[in-house]
């Protein structure tokens, strides 16, 4: 098996750090997205797997073989570009044999294997084209193909679906999901788009300035972000983030006060909280329009309604909107005093640092 392990690989230009000590162990067959905004060393952590950029510390291994001195050629792994880098002259099938040829492959082995691969990809009736005779999405996918035929270790991307527009982003992503189904290659896949990481990744990797924030499965990072960061990056709308004026310890568990509201009876251990600078963090969904009279109380400012549900942004006092959700055919109009009802144990509570503190079990 090819497993991927970085262990504390850094990076710098010019004296400028972009990477500290980065360290993951990445199993093979694995789809992991590197997650976070432009400019946290996505790409350039990707370059120094694929062997396009130098470590300045640290170790690379991909299988039993250590890597980081490797030239690209010799790491086995593929990388597939944002713009293809397709060569504008050459047909669909002299793309994807190109790199076969350059290695020696006998020709019945590389038409077997481009044929299948573009089998795989539906591009077989395309094969005689040029590139610049085919949409966006077929570029994409000869440029896959041209990775499949090298029957890689691992395929790393690189952001492959920016340049797409939305609906056949949406397409491309879902054949993406399809493609590692059947062919359960280690994929790596660069991008700053929260939807494309969720739905795509076996892990996602959330970095910021520098580091990794946090590895787990899309619903590790969505229910329990390790840090305030991941919580407000992942998610739509973005998390409600309240400073917290007061916590009591209510039977072992925190409750929360701020803007003057009855306390918020979260499931997070109180005992383990700092005693101050708190943020309590409450997604949208675990904040729902009550018509008991029970709960928070605000007053609706702005509805906005997406159909299948409506965010109501409440004004809760001293300068604090909160985001709660309402069904999709929802009476509250802007101006409406609302009652807001918490889900207590789908709340966290952030310290000053921004590490995070979630209910137990
Ligand atoms: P991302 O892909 O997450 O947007 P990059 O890996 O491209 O980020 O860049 C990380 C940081 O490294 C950025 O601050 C960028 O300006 C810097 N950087 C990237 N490549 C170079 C380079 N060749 N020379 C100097 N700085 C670079
Ligand atoms: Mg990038």
């Amino acid at each position: 098996m090819s497993d991927i392990v970085l262990n504390e690989v850094s990076k710098s230009y010019g004296g400028v750090s972009v990477l500290d000590k980065v360290s993951m162990h990445i199993q093979s067959g694995e789809f992991i997205v590197f997650l976070g905004p432009s400019g946290c060393g996505k790409s350039t952590l990707l370059r120094m797997i694929a062997g396009l950029e130098q470590v300045n510390e640290g170790e690379i291994f991909i299988g039993d073989q250590r890597v980081d001195q490797l030239p690209p050629n010799e790491r086995g792994v593929a990388m597939v570009f944002q713009n293809y880098a397709l060569y504008p002259h050459m047909s669909v099938r002299d793309n994807m044999s190109f790199g076969l040829q350059n290695v020696g492959t006998p020709k019945a082995e590389i038409a077997r294997r481009v044929d299948d691969a573009a089998r795989m990809l539906e591009i077989g009736h395309l094969l005689d084209r040029k590139p610049a005779q085919l949409s966006g999405g077929q570029r994409q996918r000869v440029a896959i193909g041209r990775a499949i035929v090298r029957d890689p270790k691992a395929f790393l991307l690189d952001e492959p679906l920016s340049n797409l527009d939305a609906g056949l982003r949406v397409r491309t992503r879902l054949e993406l999901a399809q493609l590692h189904n059947r062919i359960k290659a280690t994929m790596i896949f660069v991008t700053h788009d929260q939807i494309e990481a969720m739905t795509l990744a076996t892990r996602i990797v959330v970095m910021n300035n520098r580091r990794i924030e946090q590895i787990g499965t899309p619903m590790e990072i969505y229910s329990r972000p390790a840090t305030r960061f991941v919580a407000g990056f992942v998610g739509s709308p973005q998390m409600n983030f309240i400073p917290v004026t007061a916590v009591t310890d209510a039977g072992g568990r925190a409750a929360v006060s701020f803007a003057g509201q009855s306390p918020v009876h979260t499931g997070v251990s109180f005992a383990q909280l700092p005693g101050s600078n708190l943020t309590l963090g409450i997604r949208a969904e675990s904040a729902q329009i009550s018509r008991d009279g029970q709960g928070i109380e605000g007053v609706a400012e702005v509805v906005e309604r997406l159909g299948e549900r409506t965010l109501v942004y409440t004004s809760l006092g001293e300068n604090i909107t909160l985001v709660a959700e309402d069904e999709g055919i929802s009476g509250v109009q802007p101006g409406d005093r609302v009652h807001i009802a918490i889900d207590g144990n789908a709340a966290m509570i952030f310290d000053e640092a921004g590490k995070a503190y979630h209910a137990a079990g």
